[in-house]
């Protein structure tokens, strides 16, 4: 992979861009890919932007979002296709490896355009892309994206909107800027967005107080009946069925952030949350200090992510994989002591 750089000359003149975030978006991969997708039409492109999966509903004040393709859908599908085999460049945002991005890893292994990467996940070495930029360093996708900005002389194009949309990702990826990555930089780029115009309390109301009122209702009963504390592992362990996803009628987005709660409890390294999904039961880790969640996830459920918050999936069923993850916390008893 050549470093990011070396693609500015190409963006002088090329025919086709396609921007690909990961399944299910977050802040920061919808924000990363409408920033970028709202510089490039300042340059002359008309680059398309196509979501694997649909999002979370509190996204969609975004602007550009109603631009978004979704790749589920079959319209959309067929469109996406298209694109993608004709694209000159396609940038894959917020995550690494293309199995992250489901049903379309087929259509961009096969596509001819230059991947490029830009992306703050633990690497692991992937042929895959042309260019790009990996940094786990870095908060967000967000910052790196303006970064690309800034190296690509463009700074003086940033607006209002792609403000808005870079902001969405650092506060979502930095935990409302609490989390260890939340360096001088990304404070310094929160100083220069504001001079663009950024209403930074609107992007938040957006992204936090934004939900109904089942979605709280689902919490407290999570919170109340669905969560396990281990003091001797500093470990918490919330188990969601199905069942009630359906009672509370839970959508793409609702259960983001619940895996946060029991790290507010004194003394607790890590929280564990599992959600049980139509097609997996999908993982969620997070911890505090020195416990890596990315080696845990990637060692015992088939995922990754970051050294404190990192997910992971099992197709076994909720109460087996409940049981391999205390197995895997009884191991690990050292390391959350
Ligand atoms: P979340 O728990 O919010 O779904 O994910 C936490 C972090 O881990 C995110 O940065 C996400 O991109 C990453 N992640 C989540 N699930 C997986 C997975 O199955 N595989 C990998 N490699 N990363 C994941
Ligand atoms: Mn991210």
């Amino acid at each position: 992979m050549k470093p990011i750089e070396h693609i500015y000359p190409q963006l002088e003149n090329c025919a086709g861009i396609v921007i690909v975030p990961h399944q299910k978006p977050d802040a920061d991969a919808m924000g990363a890919s409408l920033a970028l997708f709202h510089m490039l039409k300042k340059q002359g492109h008309s680059p398309t932007v196509v979501s694997p999966t649909n999002w979370a509903s509190w996204l969609n004040w975004m602007p550009g979002i109603k631009e978004v393709l979704d790749y589920e859908k079959e319209k959309d599908k067929v469109k996406a296709d298209n694109q993608i085999a004709d694209a000159s460049l396609i940038f894959c945002l917020d995550y690494n490896v293309l199995h992250r991005t489901k049903k379309m890893e087929q259509a961009l292994s096969m596509a001819k355009g230059l991947k490029v990467l830009i992306d703050h996940h633990e690497y692991n070495e992937s042929s895959d892309f042309a260019f790009g930029i990996s940094d786990p360093e870095r908060s967000s996708t967000c910052e790196l994206v303006y970064e690309f900005f800034c190296g690509w002389k463009k700074e003086q194009d940033v607006d209002a909107d792609i403000a808005q949309c870079i902001y969405a990702g650092l506060v979502g990826d930095t935990g409302s800027f609490r989390f260890p990555s939340t360096s001088a930089r990304v404070h310094e780029i929160v100083a220069a967005l504001k001079k663009k115009g950024l209403n930074h309390s609107y992007v938040h109301e957006q992204l936090y107080d934004n939900f109904l009122e089942n979605r709280l209702r689902f919490i407290g009963h999570v919170l109340l009946n669905r969560m396990e504390v281990f003091y001797e592992y500093n470990t918490v362990l919330i188990a969601i069925p199905k069942s009630d996803l359906y009672k509370y009628e839970i959508k793409t987005g609702d259960t983001e952030g619940l895996v946060n709660y029991p790290l507010s409890i004194q003394g607790i390294k890590l929280a564990a949350l599992v959600i049980d999904r139509e097609e997996e039961r999908k993982w969620s880790f997070r911890s505090k200090g020195d416990f890596d969640c990315n080696r845990f996830a990637r060692k015992y459920f088939e995922g990754g992510g970051h050294f404190n918050a990192a997910g992971g999936r099992s197709s076994d069923t909720l109460s087996q994989t409940v049981q391999q993850f205390k197995k895997a916390m009884a191991e690990n008893k050292d390391l959350l002591q």
